[in-house]
């Protein structure tokens, strides 16, 4: 099967999916969306009320924001893979639960295997969770990290940033950082191959931050260090 094909088979899985309780309330799953070869895959929450009803992600308040910011780093919605850590909305939008996140996990896992991005961008502190477990999103947002065979960047939630006023400035710097963290994953990626799945390397890599005077980790060597590999 071609990534296209995984894609459509995982979404006509989750549409039947009874895995969590989230499945009683749906109208439509979320499966996601976006171009089979997108460069970058960008997880959000849940589905809200409009995404429910339509099936689609990002397509409320949150979304248009999302827009907003994808345009400031000269990006549009077709360049870009969207979804959800949970494919379901939760009811009146509470948080999803540790045993919904684990059971619809496996289909996530699936699309970013089938995807394959060079960077994956975590919006919000469940889809950050399951890459950076711990992490404060106040301390690590922007900071992109080589885990496994991605790089992630964690980001605030558009929703948050529309909600928290404080949040708007660092997460517009955040996104207009991203043109030149693609370049640098495009060029470490190219540099060292695809690495197999690893546990995470823990170091910032990319653009100066508080921590870079730790991290000049851009050589293969370095990287495979990082990786645990030597
Ligand atoms: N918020 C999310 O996290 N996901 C959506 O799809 C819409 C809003
Ligand atoms: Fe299945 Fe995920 Fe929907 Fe739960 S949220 S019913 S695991 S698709």
């Amino acid at each position: 099967m071609n990534t296209d094909e995984i894609l459509t088979q995982i979404a006509s899985e989750v549409a039947v999916c009874t895995n969590c309780v989230l499945h009683k309330t749906r109208i439509k799953s979320v499966p996601g969306e976006g171009p089979a070869n997108a460069e970058i895959m960008l997880i959000g929450e849940g589905p809200g009320a409009n995404e429910n009803m339509q099936g689609r992600p990002f397509i409320g308040q949150a979304g248009k924001f999302l827009d907003e910011l994808l345009k400031q780093a000269g990006l549009q919605r077709s360049d870009v893979w969207i979804c959800n850590v949970v494919k379901c909305r939760p009811p009146d939008n509470r948080d999803p639960m540790p045993d919904e996140l684990a059971a619809c996990n496996l289909y996530l896992e699936r699309q970013i295997a089938a995807i394959n991005p060079k960077i994956i961008i975590t919006l919000g502190r469940f889809s950050m969770g399951k890459f950076l477990p711990g992490a404060k999103i106040s301390q690590v947002h922007g900071q992109m990290r080589r885990i496994g065979p991605q790089f992630v960047i964690p980001m605030f939630h558009p929703a948050a940033a529309l909600h928290q006023a404080a949040l708007k400035p660092a997460i517009l710097a955040d996104f207009a950082k991203l043109p030149q963290l693609l370049d640098v994953a495009r060029k470490e990626i190219a540099k060292a191959g695809p690495l197999p799945a690893q546990p995470a390397a823990e170091m910032p890599v990319g653009l100066p931050t508080a921590n870079r005077e730790k991290n000049d980790a851009t050589s293969t060597d370095e990287q495979a260090k990082q990786m645990k590999l030597f």
